[in-house]
């Protein structure tokens, strides 16, 4: 359909009009948008980007699911009630059970979906990632282009759903404001497109904006936590904005965890690149120690568990920390899981110390630590302390087991780390059919919200969980999708 006919209402009421107006082209987005069409609904999908796909574009696309035809073929036997257990125990029972439940027992759909659409499943999967608290099974998948490999599906499925369906796509079109009616009830968008203020007229508004971790005064205002940030550079929290200015609630509150890794961007201060990273985590014992800025160890470095050693980074007012180790120490980081940073040799890691910022070296200690900004006489009673801790085969002050070598060996390295934020944990209140929640209670009419706009909250709880952020936002595009487009086929039409 072309946009000339959905905007002549001929009733002198010069508004575009849908059944569905989708918000936001990403991970959730795009699938609504297209099971809403296929279904039989007139859908805009309206995204404020030149470009499609959201934090597609930079995410590990990492997918959790239980019982899939690729487990079966790979012998592993899986089931939803053990993907459910795991989530509960890893989230410790903080997310939102009515939600999990949907999420665990629908997403084998969505990566068969995903699979008969010929997803570039990178070879390994599923496996069990140790990146976050391990699931019991082997149900992580994710591409061989990590996010890059859901959008080479997604982006194909979104041009022929346009083809032979009533899909429209506008980009370089913000949403700026929802319009509602006497009674609340949200009834259309304000679309920002071609320098002028649109306004489109729809049955059902789906709020699929993502997440707020590139929105520093919001993330101020909910989180109040130090923010380096290495999210999609589209998630300003938008969706959180307009929810709220139609009385919606929030949810999630209380439940934001930083994660380990990402060196600081060497374009942007204050921003981290997820790209590269140092391996921090149980896949490698680290031959290197933590400190703070005062020189301080602060954990354990050998604990195996991610969580423990995210929870006591937060626990450091500027929940900055470096990583210090020694030439013998890089020389031996060889060869995949064993790398300081990932994807890089032990050349190319000296290649970039003095020449980024945050990574230094020097001959001594003491010029380490100026180099850093680390307190210098803290870091070297520090060293000391570890080193002596190496020569008697014990750790006092935090119990550290794996105490394989002195840090002795000129050049000395310190990497900067930060606790960085990949998504954020708080965002609009729904219900089990994806409406959003108003202050009072009740449900917005006309106005839903999946994807990271719920926040991570709602399927994490306070927690990182493997793959329950990307599927969600793909399994609820999908089913809210398909249930508005056959509740609202032919509505549009109706609407004044
Ligand atoms: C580096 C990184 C790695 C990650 N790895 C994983 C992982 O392995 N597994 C996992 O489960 N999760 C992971 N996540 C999280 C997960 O990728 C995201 O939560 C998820 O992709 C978000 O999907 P979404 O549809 O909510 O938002 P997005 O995919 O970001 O889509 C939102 C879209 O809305 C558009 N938009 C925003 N505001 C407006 C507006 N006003 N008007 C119109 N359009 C608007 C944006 O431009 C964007 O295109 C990762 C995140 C990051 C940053």
């Amino acid at each position: 359909m072309s946009e000339s006919e959905a905007s002549a209402d001929g009733t002198g009421n010069d508004a575009a009009r849908y059944d569905v107006v989708v918000v936001g082209a990403g991970t959730a987005g795009i699938p609504c948008a297209i099971h809403a069409a296929q279904a039989g609904a007139r859908v805009l999908l309206v995204e404020k980007d030149s470009r499609i796909g959201g934090t597609l574009h930079v995410t590990g696309g990492h997918m959790a699911a239980a019982g899939t035809r690729r487990q079966a073929e790979r012998g592993i036997e899986d089931s939803v009630e053990a993907h459910l257990a795991d989530i509960r125990r890893i989230s410790k029972g903080t997310a939102r059970d009515d939600l999990i439940t949907i999420v665990a027992h629908h997403a084998p759909e969505t990566i068969e979906w995903l699979a008969d659409r010929g997803f570039a499943f990178a070879p390994e999967t599923p496996r069990i990632i140790y990146g976050h608290e391990p699931y019991t099974v082997a149900r992580t998948y994710y591409g061989k282009d990590e996010g890059m490999s859901i959008l080479a599906v997604l982006e194909p499925e979104l041009q022929k759903a346009m083809a032979e369906h009533d899909l429209t796509l506008w980009t370089n079109a913000p949403v700026t404001e929802l319009s509602t009616d006497d009674n609340g009830a949200v009834v259309g968008v304000t679309v920002y497109r071609d320098g002028k203020d649109v306004p489109v007229r729809a049955a059902a508004v789906v709020i699929a904006t993502g997440g707020f971790a590139s929105g520093p005064e919001l993330f101020q205002e909910l989180e109040g936590s130090p923010l380096v940030s290495a999210a999609a550079r589209t998630s300003t929290g938008d969706g959180i904005h307009l929810g709220l200015a139609v009385g919606a609630r929030l949810q999630g509150k209380g439940t934001y965890l930083p994660t380990f890794g990402g060196l600081p961007d060497p374009r942007t201060p204050g921003r981290a690149n997820w790209s590269d990273r140092q391996r921090l985590t149980s896949e490698r014992p680290p031959r290197e120690i933590y400190v703070d800025k005062n020189g301080r160890r602060w954990v354990r470095e050998d604990e195996e568990s991610i969580d423990e050693k995210e929870r006591a980074l937060t626990k450091i007012p500027d929940q900055t920390f470096w990583t210090i180790f020694d030439d013998a120490a890089l020389s031996l980081a060889t060869g995949g899981l064993n790398q300081m940073v990932v994807g890089k040799e032990p050349d190319e890691v000296r290649a970039m110390m003095d020449n980024r910022p945050g990574l230094h070296s020097a001959d001594t200690i003491e010029e380490l630590a100026r180099k850093a900004g680390i307190d210098e006489a803290g870091l070297v009673a520090t060293v000391a302390a570890y080193n002596r801790a190496v020569e008697a085969g014990e750790d006092p002050e935090f119990g550290r087991e794996y105490l394989p070598a002195p840090i002795a060996q000129p050049p000395f390295y310190a990497i900067r780390n930060h606790a960085i934020t990949l998504v954020t944990f708080q965002g609009l209140d729904i219900d089990e059919s994806f409406a959003v929640i108003a202050e009072s209670g009740q449900p917005i009419p006309g106005l839903y919200a999946i994807g990271e706009v719920i926040g991570a909250g709602a399927t994490c709880g306070n927690s990182f969980c493997s793959g329950m952020l990307v599927t969600p936002a793909l399994t609820f595009g999908r089913l809210l999708g398909t249930r508005l487009g056959q509740e609202l086929a032919g509505t549009a039409a109706t609407i004044h």
